[in-house]
């Protein structure tokens, strides 16, 4: 269970890329979107109004699209899926924003270009 010891190459890099690739895309559409709300909070104005069915579109084809070709990246080693929320880490996390939480990590580690860890089992993986 130690993290630093072997590292295996993960099997197909473009699906774990591409799921958090489209994931970390729509991290930064919502934090857009927010932006447009505030903008009209503070200012007042509906100026960036028709921003929002645009990027509320958008947000919902990336989820969409991550959801379908997250579901067929999995951990070769355990058999679990990788961009999913682990049972034993839901009570654990419950209070703690969706960014700590270990599938998010594997996607912040891969869009850094880092290794990633298994949410279930912890296994080292490499994109090569
Ligand atoms: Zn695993």
């Amino acid at each position: 269970m130690n993290s630093v010891s072997n590292s295996i190459i993960y099997p197909n890099p473009r699906i774990v890329r591409f799921v958090s690739l489209s994931l970390a895309a729509s991290w930064l559409v919502i934090v857009l979107l927010i932006g447009v709300f505030a903008f009209r909070e503070i200012t007042g104005s509906h100026y960036l109004d028709a921003l929002i069915a645009p990027l509320g579109f958008l947000i919902l084809i990336l989820v969409v699209l991550s959801l379908f070709v997250g579901s067929t990246a999995r951990c070769p080693e355990c058999r679990c899926l990788l961009f999913k929320q682990v049972k034993s880490d839901l009570s654990m996390s419950a209070w703690r924003p969706i960014f700590l939480s270990k599938w998010s990590l594997v996607v912040i580690n891969i869009v850094r270009v880092r290794p990633f860890n298994c949410p279930n089992c912890n296994q080292e993986y490499t994109l090569k």
